[in-house]
């Protein structure tokens, strides 16, 4: 085993900021009450607790009454489509989302399907953008709510959200928008582009795990969804976990105000990372829109070999990568959004997502570029789908 720790898996999670942690220590001995008590103890947690709603309110121009706390992107996400769904039945039981969302949102459709909603999975292109015409098409007059996420976690690939938001409002449904992966990368104002729901996690900004939020807009009828006590607002009932609740705040904070500087950053190393690859490395391809794409995300197909087997000779050299998403990565389901892409079999089958932080330098990308060349080499001189290729 390798001594160096190369992280390139920052789309899966993110590490805790020490900012972060030190503002959550206090509620973890002193300031342990229930935020929903009545006393100094509740009450001191429950300052927490609105301190950080409002920091959340704000960095998408939101009120602080239509943020809700929940134990992260998967819950806000099977929230958002259900707790909809139910409360809107009645004018209508269609529901669109892109074919390549988070599985959270894709299996909840799913779900709704067996429960006798309608849903139409819209097709996106192959650098994974949704066609403003596609949701135009879909939109039928019983079609209650739109999802659609902001931001790929598998190739990155940025949505034209604000359009499709005003096409879903044009035609009086309710748009939803995955944008867990996003939050580090667009600036959101959630009047501007016309979304009324909006989900969101911490620790995919340097936050904890297991606390995340959805914007309601003020207004859209939305079914409870955790029964229970009456805490956020009487929507999702559970005690609050403060410190984590706390925590997230801080990270949100952390993020709003060095965002474009830490895009800047790591969109450098990438640009170094991409030209290093391209020219070291033949037969693979960029999977994902060049245009518009978060910059901290490269999926990269090799030719000829698969990708565990590069992920796992990879770890072996210290350097951590990811296959597709996270979720997938443990099942044997390949990609669906590479799928949904047009991508070849062979192409997915080789897939590696290599997602960057700021702490990463070039000297690192030197190090992962070099261990790459030398597995990559390797595994197709083993290669049977390459000496097949050869003999043609
Ligand atoms: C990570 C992720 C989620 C799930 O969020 P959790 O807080 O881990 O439950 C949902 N959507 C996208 C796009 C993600 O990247």
């Amino acid at each position: 085993m390798s001594n160096k720790r190369i992280y390139l898996d920052n789309a899966a999670t993110t590490g805790v900021y020490g900012e972060v942690l030190n503002e959550m220590l206090p509620y973890f001995t002193d300031i342990y009450g229930n935020a929903n008590s009545l006393h100094g103890f509740g009450r001191d947690a429950a300052a927490g607790v609105d301190k950080a709603r409002d920091i959340i309110a704000k960095s998408i121009n939101a009120n602080s009454n239509e943020i809700y706390f929940t134990s992260g992107g998967t819950e806000a996400n099977n929230w958002a489509l259900k707790g909809v769904a139910y409360a809107n039945q009645k004018k209508g039981k269609h529901i669109i989302v892109s074919s390549i969302e988070h599985h959270s949102i894709i299996d909840t459709a799913k779900d709704l399907e067996r429960e006798g909603f309608e849903v139409t999975y819209l097709p996106v292109d192959e650098t994974g953008l949704v066609s403003l015409v596609d949701v135009m098409q879909a939109i039928r007059p019983d079609t209650i709510l739109v999802s659609v996420m902001s931001v790929n976690n598998e190739v990155g690939t940025i949505q034209n959200i604000k359009a499709i938001g005003e096409t879903v409002h044009h035609y009086g449904a309710f748009f939803h928008t995955d944008a867990v992966q996003a939050m580090s990368v667009i600036d959101f104002d959630v009047k501007d582009m016309f979304i009324d729901l909006l989900s969101m996690s911490s620790h995919k900004i340097h936050g904890p795990k297991g606390v995340g939020a959805l914007y309601v807009r003020k207004g859209v009828p939305i079914k409870k969804f955790m029964l229970g006590g009456e805490q956020e607002m009487n929507k999702r009932g559970g005690t609050t976990n403060v410190p984590a609740v706390v925590g997230f705040g801080k990270a949100m904070e952390i993020n709003i105000k060095n965002m474009n500087e830490a895009n800047k950053t790591i969109a450098n190393t990438v640009d170094y990372f991409i030209k290093k690859l391209t020219y070291t490395i033949p037969d693979i391809s960029i999977n994902g829109n060049m245009e518009q794409k978060a910059p901290s995300i490269v999926n990269v197909s090799f030719d000829y070999i698969e990708g565990e087997s590069i992920l796992m000779l990879l770890d072996f050299e210290g350097v951590a990568v990811s296959t597709g998403s996270a979720c997938a990565s443990g099942s044997l389901e390949k990609s669906h959004v590479l799928k949904a892409m047009g991508k070849s079999h062979e192409n997915i089958n080789g897939a590696i997502r290599f997602s960057f932080g700021v702490d990463v330098t070039k000297d690192d990308v030197d190090y992962v570029i070099e261990k790459l060349d030398a597995i990559v080499k390797r595994l197709r001189e083993m290669s049977p789908l390459k000496k097949k290729r050869a003999k043609k």
